[in-house]
């Protein structure tokens, strides 16, 4: 499952309570027993005795039941949003004898059980359905039960998570067509344990069927679902009956349906044998010719992975489908993605870049997730970590380097940012309170950096050669992350307990700090390296890295090993001592701090390969309060501003101002070029706000942005010239704007309601609105817009609050999930601005009153009323989500049964 909207969930997830505080708290005798002293078998009444207890363990599901075949027959029940199911179940007792089925199935009306035409004793109690079998099976012996029934999705109040959003399982979209511009359609979301919303199942990662599902529907829909489609068979009433086959089993999580008028655009991947397999986009109609921008390289990814992990990609097909209102980034359902429709793209909106990380990372669970699962939450960093790090791995191959460490670096940061706020935990983490919290940076990016410390420390063949070990035994099964440790140790021959011990089983990371001495007299350099992590929290770690050292012969690496709290190293050099750089290999996960002389930095900046040397001597070579510049500084700017690599060239950017004479003159035609001919629109979108500390001359700097707009094809860049042209000529913004309403481009359109939001009248309420209900606004823009209407709706007269309302009252009800988690920010800070209004006009009022101004006061006094309206009414809608989100929660505390 790929997250998306990090910042937004992170701070939704801050009050979720994990913190190093709670961790130590297991650890100590709890303050209940203390205070209470009621556990006291011995008889003794020592007030002072304390009871320890146990920690927290979250194991695995205990495997009574191996599931091995699961058969499903549905058609839907549109304006009910409900499914009609029949589940034929095959299984076997795992190991001891049994005569009883134990099920998950949430929410639903179970009709009837089977057995070879009897029916069977069952109940059906909290979400569980314990089925009577006829007599009592052994291990091996299969036996088939018939459950007819009816999923009710929308009668089932829901919980979330930080990945998702909904647990409901099964989607209708837009069921009754009542919304414009909103494509019907129906889909599922089983991770975490969801499936068991839509199907009878066990609803457990360490459960595996094969499946087939017979899918109903009319003739104008199409299906999806994991497997083959094996046939489509036409039936009476203009229905059509899809058969969806996977041989090959996977967890019940992975089980997926999608059905809608999509459009199917085929690509196809050639295997190694020869054989093609279907590689199909499914996308709303007016995005068929999209699809292939979107998803085109998908095959060069299959071929990718499957080449660099020795094991062909294992599945019948890989599909992808985008659809509406989704409650997550994008799902790994075997063969058959998901994406949310922030995905669509079209061809001029892919000038900016294109979301190939999220296909990588979905793609890859087709290997570590799908073939082989993880065995429990705990253990879900087995399947995320990989994922994450097949980001890497992807951008490594296709972008090159540069792009592949930018992309490790921001997700270090993601971890370091998410786990100062909401805590720290051990990446495989037995004690969690909810599984839900397993979706967080410590599984996805946290893992993902370790897999590459292992990567950088064992090389290359043995990493890969082990991953293809642990995929090879582990296959069609699950594995905790000893599997992977014995899979590495089998490779290498190496005792690998150390590091797993203290990666996979510790919490948080290594800060380090660096300082130097250098001897000029004897050529030597002594590093010294200090671990000053908090000890309660993070073990003395154990890291073998490399030191780079630069001098008149060149470049130097030293292998050195950190395996104490403080430790000193000593290396000599010829000639002069022209730089060095601590993790040369820029793969330790840790926070670092560094205090190198400007001359040593401005050295690194030329003599180190990799990104975050090259970065890091930047910023240290121009220090950024320096007043005055060296000549040498200077010059490190201007080459930073044509390096290679498109994040360093935004860096140097923000640098420019500090640049004067020559080099300032020199800066501005370079910046200039990049405004012009740069290839990466990111790097333009820093340069049109870089030249405003190159050139203070407000024509030269209109022209600059007026020619930018009608010139650059980047929607993006585009939207940031308008709101910088804004900056200095609003009239003139607002009536290029008016330009620009009509483009049919997410970011233009969020652009122009951002500048009209702050500057616009009255009079552009209505494009707001079509912006908000329209279809060219899409994904995560939508909150943008919403934003926009909120700070438009402050600064207008309340009669536009009140046509506003109507807006706001229909998000709450269509706008999906994401709305849903916004809608309330935006309507609280409407009731602040309607409380400060009403609190002004009261002093106005008083004021007229005691001047005796009649006329003021009574238009005052009418103004009053009408914001006490419309506030009123805006607290009712408040008040009613306020009640659904509460009602939610109580329900999902009453569910908490199996
Ligand atoms: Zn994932």
């Amino acid at each position: 499952m790929k997250k998306v909207l990090m910042y937004t969930l992170l701070l939704l997830a801050a009050s979720c309570g994990i913190n190093k505080e709670n961790k130590s708290t297991a650890e100590q005798p709890s303050t209940e027993a203390e205070v209470s002293g009621e556990i006291t078998d011995s008889g003794s009444s020592d007030p002072y005795e304390v009871v320890l207890e146990r920690p927290k363990y979250m194991p695995s599901e205990t495997v009574l039941t191996d599931l091995v075949h699961t058969k499903l027959e549905v058609d839907f029940i549109w304006e009910k949003s409900q499914m009609n199911g029949v589940a034929t179940i095959t299984a076997t007792p795992h190991f001891y004898p049994s005569d009883e089925l134990i099920l998950d199935a949430k929410g639903m009306e179970i009709n009837s059980v089977q057995m070879n035409g009897s029916t069977l004793e069952f109940s059906y109690i909290n979400d569980v359905l314990n089925i009577q079998l006829d007599k009592v099976y052994a291990k091996g012996q299969a036996y088939t039960v018939v459950i007819d029934y009816l999923a009710k999705p929308d009668e089932r109040k829901t919980g979330g998570s930080n990945a998702i959003t909904s647990d409901k399982g099964l989607f209708f979209i837009n069921p009754k067509g009542a919304q414009d511009g909103k494509m019907p359609q129906i889909w599922t979301q089983g991770e975490t344990e969801s499936s068991s919303v839509w199907f009878p199942t066990i609803d457990a990662p360490n459960a595996k069927t094969t499946q087939e599902i017979f899918i109903t529907v009319e003739d104008k829909y199409v299906t999806l679902s994991n497997g083959e489609l094996v046939s489509s068979q036409a039936v009476e009433g203009g229905k059509r009956v899809d058969h969806w086959k996977q041989e090959l089993p996977h967890a019940p999580y992975l089980f997926m349906m999608g059905i809608g008028e999509f459009k199917v655009v085929k690509d196809s991947y050639t295997r190694p044998d020869g054989t093609e397999m279907e590689v199909n986009y499914y996308v709303e109609p007016e995005w068929e010719a999209s699809a292939k921008g979107i998803f085109g390289e998908t095959p060069e990814m299959i071929k990718f992975f499957s080449e660099l992990l020795g094991v062909e990609y294992p599945w019948d097909k890989y599909h992808q489908i985008v659809v509406r209102d989704y409650v997550s980034g994008a799902m790994e359902n075997t063969g058959a993605v998901i994406f949310g429709d922030y995905v669509y793209r079209t061809d001029r909106e892919l000038l900016d870049g294109n979301d190939q990380s999220t296909i990588a990372h979905e793609l890859f669970h087709h290997w570590f997730g799908d073939l082989v699962t993880c065995e429990s939450w705990s253990n879900l960093t087995l399947n995320e970590s990989f994922a994450n790090y097949s980001q890497y791995l992807w951008d490594e191959y296709r972008y090159g380097m540069d792009e592949a460490d930018y992309q490790a670096e921001i997700e270090g940061n993601g971890y370091f940012r998410s786990s100062s706020m909401q805590g720290y935990h051990d990446l495989v983490w037995f004690d969690y309170d909810d599984k839900e919290q397993m979706f967080d940076a410590h599984s996805y990016n946290k893992g993902g950096r370790i897999l590459h410390m292992l990567r950088n420390y064992l090389g290359d063949d043995a990493f890969f050669a082990s991953l293809n070990k642990y995929l090879t035994d582990n296959k069609f099964k699950t594995a905790e992350f000893h599997n992977l440790r014995l899979a590495f140790e089998e490779v290498t021959g190496e005792d690998l307990n150390w590091f797993f011990n203290q990666w996979y089983l510790g919490s948080g990371h290594p800060e380090l700090k660096f300082t130097q001495q250098i001897d000029t007299v004897n050529r030597k350099l002594i590093v010294t390296v200090e671990q000053t992590q908090d000890l309660e929290l993070s073990p003395i770690y154990k890291i073998p890295f490399e030191i780079a050292v630069f001098d008149a012969a060149g470049k130097h690496v030293h292998p050195i090993e950190l395996d104490a709290l403080k430790a000193s190293f000593e290396f000599g050099y010829t000639g002069t001592l022209n730089a060095y750089i601590y993790d040369d290999q820029q793969m330790i996960l840790c926070q670092k701090e560094e205090s190198k002389s400007v001359e040593h930095s401005i050295n690194q900046y030329y003599l180190g390969e990799r990104y975050m040397a090259r970065k890091d001597a930047l910023m240290n070579g121009v220090p950024e309060r320096a007043t005055e510049l060296s000549d040498a500084s200077q010059q490190l700017v201007l080459d930073a501003l044509e390096d290679s690599f498109w994040h360093i060239r935004t860096l140097a950017l923000g640098k420019v101002g500090q640049l004067n004479g020559g080099y300032a003159s020199r800066a501005s035609e370079i910046v200039g070029d990049i405004l012009k001919n740069d290839p990466k629109s990111d790097v333009r979108i820093a340069a049109l706000s870089a030249i405003k500390a190159l050139v203070d001359d407000t024509a030269v700097l209109t022209s600059l942005y007026k020619n930018r707009i009608s010139e650059d094809r980047s929607y993006s860049v585009l939207s940031v010239a308008l709101k910088e042209f804004a900056g200095i000529d609003v009239e003139g913004a607002m009536k290029l704007a008016e330009t620009l309403e009509t483009e049919r481009s997410s970011k233009i359109v969020y652009g122009v309601t951002q500048l009209y939001a702050v500057k616009g009248g009255p009079e552009k309420f209505d494009f707001i609105k079509k912006a908000l209900n329209g279809k060219v606004v899409r994904g995560f823009d939508r909150l943008g817009v919403l934003n926009s209407l909120t700070i438009f709706v402050t600064r207008q007269e309340p009669q536009v609050a009140e046509q506003a309302l109507e807006l706001y009252a229909n998000q709450s009800e269509n706008g999906g999930m994401y709305m849903m988690m916004f809608l309330p920010q935006n309507l609280s800070y409407l009731n602040r601005h309607f409380s400060k209004k009403l609190s002004e006009l009261k002093e106005e009022l008083a004021a007229h009153e005691e001047n005796n101004d009649a006329l003021y006061a009574d238009q005052t006094r009418k103004k009053i009323a009408a914001y006490k309206k419309v506030q009123n009414s805006y607290m009712n809608l408040a008040k009613q989500l306020e009640k659904e989100a509460e009602e939610d929660t109580t329900h999902e505390e009453e569910g908490a049964g199996r």
